[in-house]
């Protein structure tokens, strides 16, 4: 990891940057899938699982005997697990369903907004180099809660053709409609534009790699609406001297693990620390079995000596990452001045693992700086906001003037007239 001290304000701008491909490179790569699989339909997707994904399959949609046969095979402890990562995280997510006051803004003006479910739903489960059926959770729970009617699944296979156990286990458990076998930009193509076997959806979601995220730019573009931008993986830990070592380095291969375009950041006010946990992070390293993976984003990687941890707190903000660890004891006044994050552990005892899998939040959250305008996955994600407002005779007499006026300052005198007609209307029925 590159070590940097003290960088002036000036340098931080370069000091945020991710490392993604070139950006030209990957417009173009995704550019020519989308429109394959726009044209060709299931052919495309075929030949782009085969040319990535090394698999040559003559059918994308999983059977019913391919899942009651994978279930089988989940052992009770993994069950276990999946059932305590399930129940906090819907929890946390049935918390999210607020039913909104009618609010009268005047006398005879009422306004109140409801929440109804995005009809089809497409969920991207992550499995290039690792099969993210913790996403299943993530993605899934939300959407039946939310109460949308079709969930339907994708995820790439290896060359056996097969789904992993644990994704099609947990899709069942949380009631996925269909499963597809394909991943990448082909994957988002063909949620986006509909092929011979796969319906387009209303909206995509999940989290992914370059390729996947620079897709679901594209799918918006041709009008399917998307979650929100979750590209590589990142992580931001603000360690003081309170901080544990072994706690620090574990949590920044928890991350680096994930791609080798992960990016994990540590910042510190104290430079003993930084040795202590740069030795840990090549103690540790040597036991990683995804220690290769792990090593190509550590290069990517950087440490920041900070003298005050406001400093820290502020580069922090500027950064935005995905996740933020404060790995401190006294964490009250930094927790109030962080304004840019996707997710925030906060203390030596909240490891971001806990937030991948169990304690409850989402784990598909803004990358890439978009945690300065991105809230991440939530029961919001799958629901639109439909206000509604009715006007009683008094109410319209009540504002009915001011409409008029403003209409008429518009020179949009048609609005004017809708107001008007009403209010005669109203004068001649009190005079008659
Ligand atoms: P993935 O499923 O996102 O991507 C694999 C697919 O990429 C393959 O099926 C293939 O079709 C496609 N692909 C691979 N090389 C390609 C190439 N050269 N050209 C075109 N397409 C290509 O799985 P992954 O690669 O393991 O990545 C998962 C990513 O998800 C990681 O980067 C991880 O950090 C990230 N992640 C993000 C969040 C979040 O919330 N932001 C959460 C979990 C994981």
């Amino acid at each position: 990891m590159k070590i940097i001290e003290q960088p002036l304000k000036s340098n931080w701008s370069n000091l945020v940057r991710r490392p993604i491909i070139k950006e030209e490179k990957l417009d173009n790569a995704v550019r020519q899938i989308m429109l394959d699989v726009k044209q060709k339909g299931d052919l495309a997707i075929f030949q782009y699982n085969a040319k990535f994904d090394g698999v040559n399959l003559d059918r994308l949609i999983v059977s019913p005997k391919e899942i009651e046969a994978a279930i089988l095979t989940i052992p009770n402890q993994l069950k276990a697990a999946i059932e305590v990562a399930r129940k906090n995280i819907t929890a946390f997510h049935q918390s999210q369903h607020i039913v909104e006051p009618i609010v009268e803004t005047t006398k005879g003006v009422k306004c109140w907004r409801k929440s109804v479910a995005i009809e089809s739903v497409g969920l991207y489960i992550p499995a290039g180099t690792a099969p993210l059926f913790s996403t299943v959770l993530m993605l899934g729970i939300p959407a039946k809660i939310a109460g949308c009617k079709k969930i339907v699944l994708c995820t790439p296979v290896s060359k056996s053709g097969k789904v992993p156990a644990s994704i099609l286990y947990t899709a069942q458990l949380i009631g996925v409609d269909i499963i597809y076998k394909m991943g990448g930009a082909q994957a988002i193509a063909g949620l986006t534009y509909g092929t011979e076997s796969i319906q387009k959806v209303d909206k995509i979601f999940g989290p992914g790699n370059q390729f996947v995220a620079k897709a679901k730019e594209f799918a918006q573009q041709a009008g399917i609406a998307i979650d929100l931008p979750a590209g590589p993986s990142e992580l931001l830990i603000i360690a003081d001297q309170t901080a544990v070592p072994e706690f620090v380095a574990a949590d920044l291969l928890s991350q680096a693990e994930h791609g080798v375009d992960s990016q994990v950041i540590l910042l510190s006010n104290d430079k003993v620390m930084i040795e202590k946990v740069l030795a840990e992070v090549v103690k540790q390293l040597v036991d990683l079995p995804r220690q290769a993976i792990a090593k190509l984003a550590l290069e990517n990687s950087k440490v920041i000596f900070f003298s005050t941890l406001e400093d820290c707190v502020l580069f922090s903000n500027t950064y935005a990452p995905e996740h933020l660890i404060l790995a401190a004891t006294q964490t009250e006044n930094l927790v109030d001045k962080i304004t840019n994050a996707g997710s925030v552990f906060i203390g030596n005892y909240s490891c971001e693992s806990a937030g991948d899998y169990a304690s409850g939040t989402n784990h598909t959250l803004p990358t890439n700086g978009f945690a300065k305008t991105y809230s991440g996955v939530s029961l919001d994600s799958f629901v639109k906001k439909i206000t509604f407002q009715e006007l009683s005779k008094e109410g319209i007499k009540n504002i009915g003037e001011a409409i008029e006026v403003m209409a008429t300052e518009e020179k949009l005198y048609g609005h004017k007239n809708a107001v008007t007609l009403r209010l005669n209307n109203l004068e001649d029925e009190e005079n008659k």
